[in-house]
C-alpha cells in the first residue's frame, strides 16, 4: 500500500516538539488501549491505518508496506494503511491467520471538526469488532457454510461428573441453539457444530485438564468472569432479548444460561450495541441428534474430505439444494441426523411427498433459484451494515415466499412440515415488498454512499434535487460548446477529477492562445501538463458549486430513504427469518426429492427397534463417482438385525459382521456405506439401497486402522488405540460401529490379538450392532463361538491366477487374502511374485490356521476373563466396598476408629472371594 495518500496536517501525528504527543495520537493510544487483544483499523480518510506493532503485523501478514509517519515520544511511528473498498479482502486474510480487527470509523465530516479549530481531531470510536465467529459479509463467508460463535460454559457438578453447556450463535443468520453435554460428548458435539470461534472462561481456558484439548482448536477466545457469570446470566440474556423474563423461551438449566448469556454479551461487545435479528435459543434437549465423534466424522467423509475438500464428500453427493440457505440447512442436518424415529419420519413424509409429485417439484426448485440469500441480508440490514442490494434481496425473497407459499397452497393433504414452513412463507407482509420494490431502482450500486438506488418518481424532494444536479451537467455541456465556440478550439473539454473539480483542459498547442490577451479574461491557468493545459472560469466554478451541492442533497435524501426502509425491514424481521427458515426447509425437502429420484433412493423404515437390515445397499459417493467412469456399483445387503430367536443370553441384541477379503474387494466401501445409510436415513432422507429398515441409532462409530492414515501422514497406532479405546468404552446396544482394519498398525500377532479382544468385547458388553473389516482371516474362526457373530467376505473369481473382484459381499470367511495376486496387479516384478508364492505354500504347509483353531478352543471366552479389568461392569460387592472407603475420613479418626475400619474393610473383602 504505497499509494501517497494526503492527510490533514493536525492528522499526521507528527510532533512539532518531542515528546509531545499530539491530539491525534492522543486519540488513537486511548482507543487502542481499550482494544489490547486487537488489531486497531483507524480510519483515516480513505484507509484504514495501522501504528506501532499493529503495523508491522499487519504489514508482514498481508505482504503490503511499512512505512512511517512522524514520531511519537521521539521515535518513529511505524504505519500502514488498506484502502476502504479493498477492506474487507484484507479482513478476510487477517481473520484466516487468526487475528481480531477492531474497526474504528470517523463519526463526523472532518469538515465539523475544524469548526471546533485547526488543531482539533475528528470524532472516531470503534464501531465493530471482527472476530472470526461475528463476520456477516458475504466477503467474508462462505455462503453454503454456517459460521458459528459458541459459548462453553462448565457447571462444576459437587459430586463427580462436570456439565457443559453449548450455546451456538450465527449472527448472520440469527440461528441460537443452547444444549447441554457431559464430558464424554462434549468433542463430538464441538466436531458436530464446527464452530468459527469458541468462547471460554479465564479459568476454564487454564484448567490443566482442558487446556490441551481447547488449545488444540481453532479459535478459541478466553473471556474474563464477567461474561460467564451465572448470578447475571438470565438478566443479560433477557435485556438482549429485551424481554422481562426469558422464561418464555423455554426451561434452561442454569449452566444453559450461562453459556447463553456469554454469547449474547459477546455478540454485542463485538457488534457494539448493535443487536443482530437472533432468534430466542433454541433449547436442544440431549440425546436428540446421532452422536458422532470428529473421528467418526472426519473417516465417513460426512462434510469434507479427509482432504478437506468439499468435494467427494457425503454433503456434496447429496446436495441438490438450489439456495445458499438450503445448502446450510442441508449441511446442518447431515451433520446432526435425529433420533427420534417420529421427527424422522415427519421429514421423510415431506421428501416423500416430492418423490412422487415431479411437476410441483420441479416448479418449486424453478422459484427457489429466485430466492436471495433473506436470512443473511436481513442480518446485515439489522446490524446497519446493509446496502441497496441487501433490501432488493429483501424485496425478491418474500416476493419469492409469497409466490412459493400460493404454489404450495394447491396441494391436497401436505405433510407437517410443509404445512408450517407453508405458514411461515406467509408471514412477511406484501405490503412492504410492494414499498421496498416501488422505493429501489432497477440498478443498485455496491453501497449505500453511492447513491442512485432510488427509483425516480418515488419521492418528489430527490426528483427535484437531482434534476437540478443533471440540470447543471446539461449546463455545462452547453458551456463547452459555448467555450469551444467563442476560443475556436474545436478540441476544447470540459472535464473532471477529483483533484481540480471541473476544468477546461486544452492540448498544449492551444493554451497559448488561453493564456494570452483578451481570452486570459475568463479563462484562468490551473496547471501545466506535457499534452495538457487546464483552466477555471468564474462560471465554471459556480457551476460546479450548485452541482456539488445539489448531489450532495440527493444523496442525503436518499440516504435517508434507505434508513427508512431499514427500519421497516427490521421491524418486519422476525417474519422475514421465518420465511427465509422456510425456504431454506423447502429447498432441502425438494432437493433430497429430487436426489431420491435421481439416484433412485428408497424410503428407509426408521423406528425404535435394534434392526438394521439394509437390502440392495450402495455407497452414495463411490456410487456416482463410478457413474462418472462408467463403472456399475455392486449393491449389496447388510443385516446387523438382531437373530429372530436369539439364543440367551444374548437376547435382542444386534449382530456383528467380520468382513475379509483381499485389499481392493471393496470392504471399506461396504462397511462406510451402511454408516452413511444409517446418517441420511436419520436426517430424513431417502438412502441409496432397494430397501433399508433401521431402527435407530443413537452413537455411530468409524474407526479405520492406522495403515490407512499413514499414508496421509496423520496417524499412528497409538491414535487408532486411543479411537478404539474410545468405542469400547461408549458404545451402547443402540450404537453402530464400523471398524476398518483395527490392529493393522503393529506387528502380526499384536494386531490379531487386539483385534480378537476387541470383537470379543463389542459382543459380550457393548452389544452393539458392528461391522469389522480385516484382513486377519484367522478371526472367523470367533464365529463358532460368539452366537451374534456373522462372517461375510468379499467375493473374488480367480482367472488365470489374475484375481477378480466382483464386489459382491457373501455369507462365509475369505479362505485366502490373494494378497499376492493383488501384488501382482500392481506391477511387482514377477521374480519377487513367484519368489513369495513359494514361500506362501511352505508357510501354508505348516498351516498358518491352526494357532487360531486353538485359541478358540482353549481361551476362555472374553466374558469368562474379563473379571481381571473390572473398571466399568464391577459388581455390587467391590462397589460397596469402594463405597465404604470413600466414606471414611482419616482426619476425623482416632486410630482405634482406623484400626476397626481396616477390619471392616478385611472382612468385607474376603466375602467378596
Ligand atoms: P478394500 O477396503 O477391500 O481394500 P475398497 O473398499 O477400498 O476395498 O474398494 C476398492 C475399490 O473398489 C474402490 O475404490 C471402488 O472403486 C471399488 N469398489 C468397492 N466397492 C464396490 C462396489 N460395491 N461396486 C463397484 N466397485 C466397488
Ligand atoms: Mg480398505
Amino acid at each position: 500500500m504505497d499509494v501517497p495518500r494526503p492527510i490533514a496536517v493536525d492528522e499526521t501525528g507528527v510532533s512539532p516538539e518531542p515528546g509531545r504527543v499530539t491530539p491525534m495520537m492522543e486519540q488513537y493510544i486511548e482507543i487502542k488501549a481499550a482494544n489490547p487483544d486487537c488489531l486497531l483499523f483507524y480510519r483515516m480518510g480513505d484507509f484504514y491505518e495501522l501504528f506501532f506493532d499493529d503495523a508491522e503485523v499487519a504489514s508482514r501478514a498481508l505482504g503490503i508496506m511499512l512505512t512511517k509517519r512522524g514520531k511519537h515520544l521521539g521515535r518513529d511511528i511505524p504505519m500502514c494503511g488498506v484502502p476502504i473498498e479493498r477492506a474487507d479482502d484484507y479482513l478476510h486474510r487477517l481473520i484466516a491467520l487468526g487475528h481480531r480487527v477492531a474497526v474504528c470509523e470517523q463519526l463526523e465530516d472532518p469538515a465539523e471538526a475544524r469548526k471546533r479549530g485547526a488543531k482539533s481531531v475528528v470524532r472516531r470510536d470503534v464501531v465493530r469488532l471482527v472476530t472470526p465467529g461475528t463476520l456477516t459479509e458475504d466477503s467474508l463467508l462462505d455462503a453454503r457454510s454456517n459460521n458459528y460463535l459458541l459459548a462453553l460454559a462448565r457447571a462444576r457438578a459437587s459430586s463427580d461428573e462436570d456439565r457443559f453447556a453449548l450455546a451456538w450463535i450465527d449472527i448472520s443468520t440469527g440461528e441460537f441453539y443452547v444444549g447441554e453435554c457431559d464430558r464424554g460428548t462434549l468433542a463430538a458435539e464441538i466436531a458436530r457444530i464446527e464452530p468459527g470461534e469458541i468462547l471460554v472462561s479465564d479459568a476454564f481456558y487454564s484448567d490443566p485438564e482442558f487446556a490441551p484439548y481447547l488449545r488444540s482448536l481453532p479459535a478459541v477466545t478466553p473471556l474474563a468472569r464477567d461474561v460467564f457469570d451465572g448470578a447475571t446470566a438470565e438478566r443479560r440474556l433477557a435485556s438482549f432479548f429485551t424481554v422481562a423474563t426469558t422464561a418464555s423461551f423455554g426451561a434452561f438449566s442454569r449452566v444453559e444460561l450461562t453459556a447463553a448469556a456469554a454469547a449474547v454479551t459477546y455478540v454485542e461487545r463485538t457488534q457494539v450495541g448493535k443487536r443482530p435479528p437472533l432468534s430466542p435459543p433454541l433449547r436442544e434437549a440431549a440425546g436428540t441428534t446421532l452422536a458422532i465423534d470428529q473421528a467418526t466424522r472426519s473417516n465417513l467423509e460426512l462434510i469434507r474430505t479427509l482432504g478437506g475438500e468439499r468435494r467427494g464428500s457425503l454433503l456434496a453427493a447429496t446436495d441438490r439444494t438450489v439456495t445458499a440457505a438450503g445448502s446450510r440447512l442441508l449441511a446442518q442436518r447431515l451433520a446432526a441426523p435425529l433420533t427420534d424415529p417420529v421427527e424422522i419420519g415427519h421429514r421423510l413424509d415431506a421428501v416423500a411427498s416430492f418423490v412422487d409429485d415431479a411437476a410441483t417439484r420441479t416448479d418449486l426448485r424453478d422459484r427457489l433459484k429466485a430466492a436471495p440469500d433473506l436470512a443473511r441480508a436481513l442480518s446485515r440490514i439489522v446490524v446497519g451494515r446493509g446496502g441497496p442490494r441487501d433490501i432488493a434481496a429483501i424485496r425478491d425473497g418474500i416476493l419469492a415466499a409469497t409466490q412459493i407459499a400460493e404454489r404450495l397452497a394447491v396441494l391436497a393433504d401436505v405433510p407437517r412440515d410443509i404445512a408450517e414452513a407453508m405458514a411461515a412463507l406467509r408471514r412477511p407482509d406484501g405490503a412492504l415488498a410492494t414499498e421496498l420494490a416501488r422505493a429501489l431502482a432497477d440498478e443498485l450500486p455496491a453501497f449505500r454512499r453511492d447513491g442512485g438506488f432510488v427509483r425516480a418518481g418515488y419521492e418528489n424532494t430527490l426528483d427535484e434535487a437531482r434534476a437540478l444536479r443533471d440540470e447543471s451537467r446539461r449546463v455545462i455541456a452547453a458551456l463547452q460548446v459555448r467555450y469551444a465556440e467563442t476560443t475556436g478550439i474545436r478540441t476544447l473539454k470540459i472535464r473532471h477529477n477529483n483533484v481540480l473539480g471541473y476544468f477546461v483542459d486544452v492540448t498544449a498547442q492551444h493554451g497559448e492562445k488561453l493564456i494570452s490577451t483578451p481570452l486570459n479574461a475568463t479563462f484562468i491557468h490551473r496547471q501545466t501538463l506535457a499534452g495538457q493545459v487546464r483552466f477555471t472560469t468564474i462560471e465554471l466554478g459556480e457551476l460546479e458549486a450548485k452541482i456539488a451541492n445539489a448531489a450532495e442533497r440527493a444523496l442525503a435524501l436518499e440516504l435517508e430513504i434507505f434508513d427508512r426502509l431499514a427500519a421497516a425491514v427490521t421491524a418486519a424481521s422476525a417474519a422475514i427469518k421465518a420465511a427465509a427458515d422456510a425456504l431454506a426447509i423447502i429447498d432441502v425437502v425438494t432437493a433430497l426429492a429430487h436426489l431420491a429420484v435421481e439416484r433412485d433412493y428408497a424410503r428407509p423404515e426408521v423406528d425404535r427397534s435394534l434392526a438394521f437390515a439394509v437390502t440392495g445397499g450402495r455407497h452414495p459417493v463411490v456410487e456416482q463417482a463410478l457413474a462418472n467412469d462408467g463403472g456399475p456399483f455392486v449393491a449389496n445387503d447388510c443385516d446387523l438385525s438382531p437373530p429372530a430367536s436369539p439364543p440367551p443370553p444374548a437376547a435382542n441384541a444386534g449382530r456383528i459382521w467380520l468382513l475379509t477379503g483381499p485389499n481392493m474387494a471393496g470392504k471399506s466401501t461396504f462397511l462406510r456405506q451402511n454408516a452413511l445409510i444409517a446418517v441420511l436415513a436419520q436426517m430424513g432422507s431417502f438412502v441409496p439401497a432397494r430397501i433399508a429398515h433401521i431402527g435407530v441409532v443413537d452413537r455411530l462409530f468409524s474407526r479405520v486402522g492406522a495403515a490407512d492414515d499413514l499414508a496421509r501422514g496423520r496417524s499412528t497406532f497409538m491414535v487408532e488405540m486411543v479411537e478404539t479405546a474410545a468405542i469400547l468404552n461408549q458404545a451402547g446396544e443402540r450404537a453402530l460401529v464400523i471398524l476398518d482394519e483395527i490392529g493393522r498398525g503393529t506387528a502380526t500377532f499384536d494386531g490379531l490379538s487386539i483385534a480378537w479382544a476387541t470383537i470379543e468385547h463389542l459382543h459380550e458388553s457393548n452389544r452393539c450392532r458392528a461391522l469389522f473389516a480385516t484382513h486377519f482371516h484367522e478371526m472367523t474362526a470367533l464365529a463358532a463361538k460368539l452366537p451374534r457373530l456373522h462372517n461375510a467376505t468379499m467375493r473374488v473369481k480367480e482367472w488365470q491366477s489374475e484375481v477378480i473382484f466382483l464386489h459382491e459381499v457373501v455369507p462365509g470367511a475369505a479362505d485366502r487374502s490373494y494378497g499376492i495376486q493383488v501384488a501382482k496387479l500392481a506391477g511387482l516384478p514377477s521374480s519377487v511374485i513367484e519368489r513369495a508364492k513359494l514361500v506362501l505354500a511352505q508357510l501354508e504347509a505348516e498351516d498358518r490356521i491352526s494357532p487360531a483353531r486353538k485359541l478358540i478352543d482353549d481361551l476362555p471366552l472374553f466374558a469368562a476373563t474379563r473379571t481381571a479389568a473390572p473398571a466399568p461392569h464391577a459388581d455390587a460387592g467391590l462397589a460397596s466396598l469402594v463405597e465404604a472407603l470413600a466414606a471414611l475420613n482419616p482426619d476425623e479418626m482416632s486410630p482405634r476408629d482406623a484400626l476397626e475400619a481396616l477390619y471392616a474393610l478385611k472382612g468385607q473383602l474376603a466375602k467378596l472371594k
